[in-house]
């Protein structure tokens, strides 16, 4: 799908559009945002291969989409013949090329959501939950995950854009159908790399970003990242100014407190964010196959997400009153009853929560369940 490229909106309706996004992206209570004209993203999206030359990412899910190890070249190869084909189809596939400005938010997630009662989901067609029983083995799921945060922040992307269409349609300017402003959370962009270009923080020494909030200078590391990505350009002169990309390990000095919290040791303390994946126990969360044994030797409860490192930074501040009614999954599950589930099963309980994708294979889950049964305890962190 190759388009025609993007009309600009340019001086006053350039401004009052980019201001218009910004406000309705605070009243949806993101906790930071950004607008990045197309020249901006694009270059990102060059820089790291996702489109065009460059290297490439990091993939490996987290808590912020998938993990970036930035320009120190230590995990990233010289992008090949496949991935140019490869990123060819990206671009078809997402029209970027006639793709306008892109707004870029961080949704600070909740400490724990609590599992949707049975009669809720029988009411929506969907099986119980099979809670943790006690003195039986759990199985944990990361706080990022409890509920479908991805799906609140498609949620309230959408609402920025309705709003903004409408008030562009009301001030004579030609009406976009919100429809047509993609979103994405938890996607192939380079979501990180592309937050902290448009100014929302840094990455810290664990591989995540440490976000701040406009004005307050509040930071925290308990975000969730999302894309607008609108059917315009603004010009760069009509965006309000943003702060500066930071570097790296910004706001971590010498703290090490995520490399030593760590069991596989995946994390080093050096000058740039260095990070092994094969040795990240979130890595082979979704993969089935065999584990490699210092994996299966530290793993722990986990069902799905690895909190270790992320728990242990001072910057992982969620937000005690952040809320959504998405696909609330809750802290933990009976471990012995997901080890005993088909794949069939599996599907239809975890349909519409943050553990219903394409990429978490439902053997995997069940894998990982029947390595939480080693360890009969009470849940993690889900108080
Ligand atoms: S603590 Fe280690 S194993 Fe767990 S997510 Fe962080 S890097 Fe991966
Ligand atoms: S735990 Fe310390 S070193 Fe690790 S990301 Fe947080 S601030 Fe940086």
């Amino acid at each position: 799908m190759q388009g025609d490229a993007p009309p600009t909106l340019r001086g006053e309706a350039g401004a009052l559009t980019a201001r218009w996004l910004l406000f309705h992206a605070q009243e949806q209570g993101f906790f930071s945002y950004a607008v990045l004209e197309k020249q901006a993203w694009e270059s990102v999206l060059l820089e790291r291969g996702v489109v065009g030359g460059g290297v490439s990412e990091t993939p490996h899910s987290t808590p912020a989409g998938r993990r970036w190890v930035p320009d120190d070249g230590a995990v990233e190869g010289r992008i090949g013949a496949g991935q140019a084909r490869a990123s060819q189809m990206v671009r078809a596939r997402y029209g970027l090329d006639s793709a306008g400005a892109m707004l870029v938010v961080a949704l600070r997630y909740a400490s724990d959501v609590a599992p949707e009662p049975a009669a809720a989901r029988a009411g929506r067609g969907l099986p119980p939950l099979p809670l943790p029983v006690p003195g039986k083995s759990v199985a944990t799921i990361g706080r990022f995950a409890r509920g479908n945060w991805y799906g609140e922040i498609g949620a309230r992307l959408a609402a920025c854009a309705a709003a903004t269409a409408k008030q562009m349609a009301a001030a004579g300017m030609p009406f976009f159908p919100p429809k047509r402003w993609q979103r994405f959370s938890n996607s192939r962009f380079p979501e990180k790399a592309l937050a902290v270009a448009a100014g929302l923080g840094t990455i810290g020494r664990n591989g995540l970003l440490i976000t701040e909030a406009p004005c307050s200078g509040d930071a925290s590391s308990a975000v969730l990242l999302g894309l607008l990505l609108l059917p315009f350009d603004i010009e760069t002169a009509s965006i309000p100014p943003r702060r500066p990309p930071m570097l790296p390990l910004s706001r971590c000095g010498n703290c090490r407190r995520c490399i030593d919290a760590c069991p596989t040791k995946a994390l080093h303390f050096g000058p740039q964010p260095t990070f092994e994946r094969e040795r990240c126990v979130q890595h082979y969360s979704s993969r089935v196959g065999a584990l490699p044994a210092l994996i299966e030797t530290s793993w722990q409860d986990q069902l799905y997400g690895c909190d270790l490192c992320l728990e242990a930074c001072p910057y992982f501040r969620p937000d005690a009153e952040a809320r959504t009614d998405r696909g609330m999954i809750g802290g933990a599950l009976d471990a012995e009853s997901i080890a005993g589930m088909d794949d069939g099963q599996l599907r239809a309980l975890l349909k519409g929560t943050s553990l219903d994708q394409k990429w978490i294979e439902p053997g995997a889950l069940r894998r990982n369940a029947t390595l939480a049964l080693r360890k009969p305890k009470e849940p993690r962190g889900a108080q």
